[in-house]
């Protein structure tokens, strides 16, 4: 048994003093505000669970900063897309492993204590499966039990490279599957993370895309219980084919023709109407929203005050892991809001305080898109972030404002340590292997980019 003893901590309830937490087998056993500490136990200063990063293409933090020169005049997500397919031709299992290692020291170092793999290179670089067909999968569970970050898999089934079964590109034989091959592939990845206690599988249909309706209805019941994530309405030029194609828009679409409830989770829903964001939010799928990434690649801005005046839930997510940082995420969300409606506290929710209210709300909505639980509580795993309160932006500063100082004033140098199931993986702000990590990272992309 642990004690951890924080002279302050977010509770469901809201802020304590004085709090101890007992932590038995990477669960919380016993929250005991107002007490004192007990000899052996371990003294922080300020308590914030770990918050789910609930979207991310771990592979492609290798690629963070490549894309970011000047191609033809329509620049956008379509020749982004082209470099990222470059990249896919020539990672091995090993540049993957080493690349989402990397990519989850980050997201942890951050605040981040649970990841939403949404895991679609499955092939060789030839397209052919490997000997074990998620063996891909494999290789992100290594990465996440080897940094400690908790995993939601995502298998992702991709079989088109367009709306009404496009036959798939070259580009994309490292992603295909049919059918049959993904029910093979769901089920050696349940084995991938049979390992992990904390582990959670679900499915993600890549996108409307990339599947057809009737794949995308034979697909749902191979997520069991587990949650179901789709990319939709990222990008303008989608909607236009998704319209071109049924005559509705992708999130109309997707609420007319699948059993949409509160496990789902719409990745981006950049580009739609009040209805359909009305009905997102009556059927209770969370909105995945990746700010730092639709910033890069252009996307547009999400709807949120819409959204949120029908009751929406959003979470956030790293996506394509240019920067990661927890509190980047949650202040591009609001920044982005401000700029597009020329006004200040747009994400607005039970709190006055505009920090509170993301953190609150990338907590509740996170943790029910990667089917885990949000919070501080008997019963749940011990995954925590801790702040350090000696950070110059936090001087003079309690609670709620210590929370908007770090979201919007100081960012990932606060985060002091981390614990995942109870297991302390960051200390100091360091990763205890970040070192090693990083080395093989480093040697694994001067390879990968050599030539
Ligand atoms: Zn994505």
């Amino acid at each position: 048994m642990t004690g951890l003893f924080f002279k302050d901590a977010l509770l469901p309830q809201g802020w304590a003093r004085n709090v101890r937490l007992s932590i038995e087998a990477g669960r919380i056993t016993d929250i005991a505000p107002d007490s004192r500490p007990e000899p052996g136990d371990e003294h922080h200063a300020l308590a914030l669970p770990g918050l789910p990063n609930l979207h991310s293409h771990a592979f492609q933090r290798g690629m963070a900063g490549l894309a970011e020169v000047r191609g033809s005049s329509s620049d956008s997500f379509w020749t982004w897309r082209e470099v990222m397919y470059r990249f896919v031709e020539r990672m091995t299992p090993d540049d993957i492993e080493a690349i989402a290692a990397q990519a989850y020291v980050e997201m942890l170092e951050s605040g981040f204590t649970r990841v939403g793999e949404f895991h679609y290179v499955h092939h060789d670089v030839s397209g052919t499966p490997y000997q074990n067909i998620a063996e891909l999968a494999v290789r992100i569970a290594t990465a996440s039990q080897a940094t400690g970050i908790a995993l939601t898999l995502l298998p992702v089934f991709y079989a088109h490279a367009g709306f009404g079964g496009r036959a798939p590109d070259a580009g994309q034989r490292r992603f295909i599957n049919d059918l049959d091959r993904f029910s093979r592939l769901m089920e050696e990845s349940r084995q991938a993370v049979a390992g992990q206690p904390a582990a959670i599988v679900g499915i993600a249909p890549h996108s409307l895309r990339a599947v057809t309706p009737d794949e995308l209805i034979a697909i749902v019941p191979l997520a069991e219980n587990g949650p179901i994530h789709i990319h939709v309405a990222e990008q303008t030029r989608e909607v236009e084919e998704c319209l071109a194609w049924s005559g509705q828009r992708p999130v109309a679409w997707l609420m007319d023709h699948a059993p949409i409830d509160r496990r789902w989770c719409f990745i981006h829903a950049t580009h739609t109407t009040p209805d359909e964001l009305r009905g997102m939010a009556e059927a209770g799928a969370i909105a995945g929203l990746c700010p730092i990434t639709e910033a890069n690649l252009g996307d547009g801005i999400f709807n949120a005050p819409e959204f949120l005046a029908h009751g929406g839930r959003y979470g956030v997510g790293s996506d394509s892991n240019v920067l990661i940082g927890a509190a980047d995420e949650l202040r591009l969300l609001e920044y982005s809001q401000r700029l597009g409606n020329r006004a200040r506290n747009v994400v607005t929710g039970a709190s006055v305080s505009t920090g509170r209210t993301l953190f609150d709300g990338a907590l509740a909505g996170g943790a029910q898109a990667l089917g885990a639980e949000a919070g501080l509580a008997v019963g749940h795993f011990a995954d925590i972030a801790s702040l350090e309160t000696g950070h110059i932006a936090f001087a003079g500063r309690t609670h709620d404002a210590i929370l908007d100082s770090w979201i919007f004033a100081a960012g990932r140098a606060a985060v002091d340590c981390v614990w995942v199931g109870g297991r302390k993986v960051v200390a100091g702000g360091r990763h205890h292997d970040k070192d090693k990590i990083a080395a093989r990272f480093r040697q694994r992309l001067e390879r990968l980019l050599a030539a």
